[in-house]
């Protein structure tokens, strides 16, 4: 026998890992260029030169056995110096390595995060439509329940009055994603100054903190003015859990850090109930060769201009055609209003014309699809007329 809860978990493969693959089995069909795939969110710029130059010199300068030993589990201190120096200097805050934990990602981050805060069965987590699927399968992973909050399908914000009726004793915290996966918008401040007085309400009304799980891989790329709010510094109970997966360019390398303010309630509790559930999941440390990386390469910023143009490109083209489109000021995502208003049921149009794009069901939001531009911008150009084509089909 085997956990059934596992075995679901294992046995269930994403709706956007099925497309991918439906996409390469096409490709042997009828050619890659004719298939027009932005099902997945895998960074198609390269990490930053300073990353590649840092790996050379770390493995030309320092010691093989320092390089690929363990480190401990909290991480290396230089990897969170350099990251609390860095917070320090762009948001004023004064982090110190002890406010930090290294992970492996954000995915780490978050299962941690979860599992630290899991106090019974009745435990809740609440997410807010359109959200990142993961959390649902972390979180029942964790042995918690979570309850979703629909999509605000006009600003791709917050439902606050759908949040304040779903707070409840059994939460534990919200989680939020901005720049959001899958619709590209960045939470206002107007917002998050109003999450935090809800959430400073709630949890005075409760009796016990509700934390912020503020999940923040999209963080560096912005291409507005407009920067998304640093949530730790509008409300003390935030946990953030960061990964240099989309900023560096460097999702298969597994590495990322949850944030615990020293300002949290209960911060020190909290932060070696995150070390413990990591510990309870297996987890040693974050990779040593990784962990020097990120110690000389914090300041980095990406350059997301490749990004910027195939946004532009395709945002100007779909709403051209007719296509409605979310804000798309952050990450790497353009959420857009299915035509004939049901996303799964375009999403197998848009297939008649090997474009492969995601029905934002899996997001919480049916009426809208993901299309990654984190893509090749030549297969952008040359997606075009399939877009068209589905328009019509679809209206
Ligand atoms: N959170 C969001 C919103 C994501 O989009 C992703 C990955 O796509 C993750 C977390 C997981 O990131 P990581 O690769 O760092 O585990």
């Amino acid at each position: 026998m085997v956990s059934k809860k596992m075995l679901d978990l294992g046995s269930n493969r994403s709706t956007i890992r099925e497309l991918f693959e439906y996409g390469k089995m096409r490709a042997e069909i009828v050619g890659k260029e004719n298939v027009y795939d932005f099902s997945l969110g895998n960074p198609s710029v390269p990490a930053p030169s300073e990353v590649k130059d840092a790996i050379i010199d770390i493995l030309n300068t320092e010691e093989p056995i320092s390089i690929h030993g363990y480190t401990s589990a909290v991480g290396d201190n230089a990897a969170r110096d350099a990251i609390a120096a860095n917070l320090n200097k762009r948001f004023g805050t004064s982090y110190t390595r002890d406010n930090l934990f290294m992970t492996c990602g954000a995915a780490a981050s978050l299962i941690s995060a979860f599992r630290a805060l899991v106090v019974g069965h009745d435990t809740e987590f609440i997410g807010i439509a359109p959200y990142f699927p993961e959390y649902k399968a972390f979180v029942n992973a964790s042995g918690a329940k979570f309850t979703l909050i629909p999509a605000d399908e006009e600003h791709f914000q917050i439902k606050f009055d759908l949040l304040e009726k779903a707070i409840n004793k059994n939460t534990q915290a919200v989680i939020i994603n901005s720049p959001n996966n899958p619709s590209g918008v960045i939470y206002s401040e107007q917002t998050i100054t109003k999450l935090a007085e809800l959430l400073k309400e709630k949890s005075s009304e409760l009796g016990h903190p509700i934390y912020l799980i503020s999940d923040e891989p999209y963080r560096e790329l912005v291409y507005t003015e407009n920067k998304p709010p640093f949530t730790a510094n509008y409300y003390n109970n935030t946990i953030i859990c960061y990964s240099y997966s989309k900023s560096l360019s460097l999702p298969g390398e597994r590495i990322g850090y949850v944030l615990i303010p020293s300002e949290a309630d209960n911060m020190q509790e909290v932060y070696n109930a995150v070390a413990g559930a990591a510990r309870g999941s297996g987890y040693v440390c974050a990779p040593s060769l990784m962990q020097k990386v990120v110690a000389r390469c914090a300041d980095v910023q990406p350059d997301i201009s490749a990004y910027r143009k195939n946004r532009d490109y395709l945002y100007n083209a779909l709403t051209e055609i007719g296509y409605e489109c979310a804000d798309p000021s952050g990450a790497f995502y353009l959420f857009v209003k299915a035509p004939n208003g049901d996303a799964t049921a375009f999403s197998e149009i848009a297939k008649k014309f090997d474009l492969l794009l995601v029905s934002g069901e899996d997001f919480g939001c049916k009426s809208y699809f993901r299309a990654s531009y984190c893509v090749d911008y030549d297969m952008i150009v040359r997606s075009i007329p399939a877009f068209k084509k589905a328009y019509e089909a679809a209206k």
